[in-house]
């Protein structure tokens, strides 16, 4: 008997071998099992050219209306990718499209089992990463200083008298930068943080360097204060707590933590601290994002691109070991958000079933090249595509 979810998930089809990896997750693990009612917009990158990208908004507006989608991989087109596939133009990152409609932020979790033990001794459970992803250094103008001269920071309001800071009297070559950011961009970054901490229920982090930059890294630490106090009664209720660290103590920590909490990161810091993360968890293929918008939708994903180069294989007929894990867990995180939101325990609870017979078909020891290559105990073989999604298959039969 299939389990029914009652509320729509919004699918997003997507590209080269994530799309070929989809089918078979829709195929193997999912439809045997599930009723699901499914608005299906075909993201890959054909398609998106034919609609002139229309599809992508669409997709984008369906999420905004029924609260939860699920996306596979896509092409980002280069000039190359034009060539290749005959596209009228270099399309925008899809990914960026549905942000900025859904105003969202990206959260990464890895994904852990046992016998893949992260670089760092203590980290037990996931550390999520929240990148704000609007502004700083990403926004900024600069300007090299060719030699001696007044470089000032001048705002000039809608009305009213212009203001002027002296940034620097050079008395030779150098060079200067202007960033910024908006409180508009900032505050709905603190929301889905605590939106995404209240739904993992686990910890908040925020670092910044306000003893430094008493300014600018001040009012986002004024900023999360505010909205954490806001949002006090859903924080609490959720078991949550808020800790601000000065970001290098917050680096400090980390090290030295289990994990279990999230890491909500100015923009520059979790570009680079979620590369960190990632590597030491051990796989791309372990990684999940999810979009979550200050309204509280979810967009789900995997954090890897289409693995292009495993499709040129698969293309020509060779076999690939490429691993299916982040994007069955797009699937189990957009079917468990749906059972909460429609108050169907049994969807989530399928969903947690799914997760842990993947989870222990890897600590069993059949797993792809990519974790076989990392595993303590290394298998003897690593399991094809396909092959790894029977496993699960099976082992989901039998659970
Ligand atoms: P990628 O698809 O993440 O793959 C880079 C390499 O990482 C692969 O060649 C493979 O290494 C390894 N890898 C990644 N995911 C894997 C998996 N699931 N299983 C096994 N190995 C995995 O990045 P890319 O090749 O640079 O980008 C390909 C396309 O993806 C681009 O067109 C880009 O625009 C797009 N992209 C999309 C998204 C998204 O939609 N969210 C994100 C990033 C990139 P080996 O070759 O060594 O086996
Ligand atoms: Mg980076």
């Amino acid at each position: 008997m299939a389990i029914t979810v009652k509320g729509p998930i919004v699918e997003m089809d997507g590209d080269e071998m994530t799309r070929i990896i989809w089918k078979m997750i829709k195929d193997k693990l999912l439809l045997p099992h599930l009723a699901m009612d499914l608005k299906y917009y075909d993201l890959g990158v054909k398609h998106r050219d034919l609609t002139d990208d229309r599809v992508t908004v669409d997709a984008a507006e369906a999420v905004r209306e029924f609260g939860v989608g699920v996306k596979c991989a896509t092409i980002t087109p280069n000039a190359a990718r034009v060539r290749e596939y005959g596209l009228k133009q270099a399309w925008k990152s899809p990914n960026g499209t549905i942000r900025s409609l859904l105003d969202g932020t990206v959260f990464r979790k890895p994904i852990i089992v046992r016998n893949i033990p992260p670089a760092v001794r203590s980290w037990k459970k996931p550390i999520s990463i929240g990148r704000h992803a609007y502004g700083d250094i990403y926004k900024a103008v600069e300007l090299k200083v060719p030699g001696p001269g007044k470089a000032e920071l001048v705002y000039t309001p809608a009305s009213g008298d212009p203001v002027s800071l002296v940034i620097h009297e050079f008395g030779g070559p150098g060079v200067v930068m202007g960033m910024h950011n908006t409180e508009r961009s900032i505050r709905s970054f603190a929301r889905a943080c605590i939106n995404y901490a209240a739904g993992e229920k686990c910890d908040l982090w925020f670092g910044a360097k306000d003893t430094i930059s008493k300014t600018y890294h001040s009012f986002f630490k004024e900023v999360f204060d505010q909205e954490t106090e806001a949002h006090k009664a859903d924080l609490e209720g959720a078991g949550v707590g808020y800790r601000y660290m000065l970001i290098d103590d917050a680096v400090a920590q980390i090290m030295k933590a289990e994990g279990g909490m999230l890491w909500a990161c100015m923009n520059y810091d979790g570009d680079v601290m979620s590369d960190m993360v990632a590597s030491g968890f051990g796989s791309l293929g372990l990684m999940t994002s999810v979009l979550v918008s200050p309204e509280a939708k979810y967009v789900y994903e995997a954090a890897h691109g289409t693995v292009m180069r495993h499709y040129y294989e698969h293309l020509k007929g060779n076999p690939t070991s490429t691993n299916s894990v982040a994007s069955i867990f797009a699937w189990t995180g957009a079917i468990s958000r749906r059972g909460e939101m429609d108050k169907t325990p049994e969807v989530a609870a399928f969903a947690r079933k799914l997760e842990s017979a993947v989870i222990r078909t890897i600590e069993d020891g059949t797993m792809t090249k990519d974790l076989a290559m990392i595993a303590e105990p290394k298998p003897a073989k690593h399991a094809l595509t396909e092959e790894f999604i029977d496993a699960v298959a099976r082992r989901l039969q039998g659970a």
